[in-house]
C-alpha cells in the first residue's frame, strides 16, 4: 500500500511538469493559418513579408497550375521555411472526379512542388472541402493526411477586411485552423484584414504555427 502511495504521489508530481514541458508551460495556444488557391505573384508575397515581420509560419495549399503560371511567386514561397500543401493540379470539381483523375491531379501538382524547390508535401486539402469515398481513398493511397479546416474566414467571397477580421476574432480559439485564400478571382482583403488580426492575436497569447505541427508531425 506504501508503495502505491508512492507511486501515485510521484505521478502527481512529475505528470503536470510533463503536461506542461510538451506544450511550452501549458499556457500555449496554436493556431494554424492555411492559404489556399496559390501562388499569386502579388498577395502570396504580400503574405510572406506579413508572416516574416511577425516571424510565424503557415501552411500554404497551392494549385500545380499556378506553380506553372508563378513559378517565382512559387519559389519564393518555397523558400521561405512555409509549410506547403497539395491542393491538386487544376482544382477541380471532385464530386465528379474519378479515382484515376484525382490520381493524377495530385501527383501532377506535388511533381510541380518537388521540381521548383518545395519539399515533399505531406498534406492535402481537397478543393472546396469535398468529403467523399475517392477523396478519402486516394488522399490515402498517395500518402496524403487530408486536412480541412475549423475556421472559414469567407475571404473568398470578397468581403470587407473588417469582416474576415471579425470572423477570425469572434470564431477563433486553441487548435484552430483557420482558411484563408493567396488567390482569389476579383481580389480580396484578406492580407489587409490579417494586418489587423495576427498582433491582435499574439497579444490575446495565440502561437501561429503550421498544420504539421498543430497536428503532431512537426517537419
Ligand atoms: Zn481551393
Amino acid at each position: 500500500m506504501k508503495r502505491l502511495l508512492a507511486v501515485l504521489l510521484a505521478l502527481f508530481l512529475v505528470l503536470p511538469q510533463t503536461v506542461f514541458a510538451e506544450n511550452g508551460g501549458g499556457s500555449e495556444k496554436r493556431i494554424a493559418l492555411t492559404f489556399d488557391d496559390g501562388p499569386h505573384p502579388e498577395t502570396t508575397e504580400k503574405i510572406l513579408t506579413l508572416l516574416s515581420h511577425y516571424g510565424i509560419r503557415a501552411t500554404f495549399f497551392v494549385i500545380g497550375e499556378n506553380i506553372e503560371y508563378f513559378p517565382d511567386a512559387f519559389r519564393k514561397l518555397a523558400s521561405s521555411g512555409m509549410e506547403i500543401g497539395n491542393h491538386t493540379y487544376s482544382h477541380p470539381k471532385l464530386s465528379k472526379e474519378s479515382e484515376q483523375s484525382l490520381t493524377e491531379e495530385l501527383r501532377r501538382c506535388e511533381e510541380l512542388i518537388l521540381s521548383n524547390g518545395g519539399s515533399a508535401p505531406t498534406l492535402f486539402r481537397p478543393p472546396e472541402g469535398v468529403r467523399n469515398r475517392v477523396v478519402a481513398a486516394v488522399s490515402d493511397r498517395e500518402g496524403y493526411r487530408t486536412v480541412y479546416w475549423s475556421l472559414d474566414t469567407l475571404d473568398w467571397t470578397g468581403i470587407s477586411s473588417e469582416s474576415i477580421s471579425d470572423k477570425i476574432l469572434r470564431g477563433v480559439k486553441e487548435n484552430s485552423i483557420i482558411l484563408c485564400h493567396d488567390y482569389i478571382v476579383g481580389g480580396g482583403h484578406t492580407v489587409e484584414a490579417l494586418a489587423r488580426v495576427i498582433p491582435l492575436l499574439l497579444s490575446e497569447g495565440y502561437t501561429f504555427v503550421t498544420v504539421s505541427e498543430l497536428l503532431g508531425d512537426a517537419n
